[in-house]
């Protein structure tokens, strides 16, 4: 199964993402990510067999255990890829909590034997994909803050029109 690890978000931000989703529709065409899929990734894992799971839920229940919920807070619009389709996320700001939570539970991964994607850390939220950033000018958008206390293992399924997440674990922090 295709598995990543990333934080659920409280409502405030939940409620801010919808708000600048909304206001995009009017300025940009692509793909957009439905807000019941808001979520920020710590780590992506791509492929890993069932019979590991276990394991990997070991992992990451000692990663989060020493860690306290994070405050956070929304900040500006960025892409990744290309101008005519890219991915387009607004910034989400931990302190230095995020990194930190997701450099531990990328070590547990490491520790555990799971691979994952290296690539450093950028935390957002995405809330567009194939969108076409050519001409358009990008609305602000709506700030908030609010209080993340949830690691989760998700399950992606890529198999129909749109992707579907699972929630198979939570682990909280504090
Ligand atoms: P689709 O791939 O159909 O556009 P998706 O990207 O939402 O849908 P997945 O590819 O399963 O679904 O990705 C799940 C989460 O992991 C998303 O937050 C995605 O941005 C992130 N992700 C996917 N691939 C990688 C990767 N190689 N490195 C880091 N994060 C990734
Ligand atoms: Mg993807």
């Amino acid at each position: 199964m295709r598995l990543f690890v990333a934080m659920e978000l409280p409502e405030e931000l939940l409620e801010a993402l919808s708000e600048t989703s909304a206001a995009l529709r009017d300025s940009v065409r692509g793909r957009y990510v439905a807000p019941d899929r808001f979520h920020v990734t710590l780590a992506f894992l791509g492929e890993v067999e069932g019979s590991r799971l276990p394991a990997l839920v070991e992992a990451l229940d000692e990663a989060c255990q020493y860690h306290e919920p994070i405050p956070l807070a929304l900040g500006e619009l960025g892409s990744f890829g290309r101008r005519r389709s890219a991915v387009l996320w607004q910034a989400v700001d931990g302190g230095e909590a995020l990194p930190s939570l997701a450099a531990d539970v990328r070590a547990a991964l490491r520790r555990a034997g799971f691979a994952f994607d290296e690539k450093p850390l950028v935390p957002h939220v995405t809330l567009m994909r194939a969108a076409d950033l050519a001409g358009g000018i990008l609305p602000s958008p709506a700030l908030a803050g609010g209080t993340a206390g949830t690691v989760t293992l998700f399950s992606s399924d890529l198999s129909g029109a749109h992707p579907v997440y699972t929630p198979l674990e939570r682990f909280f922090l504090g």
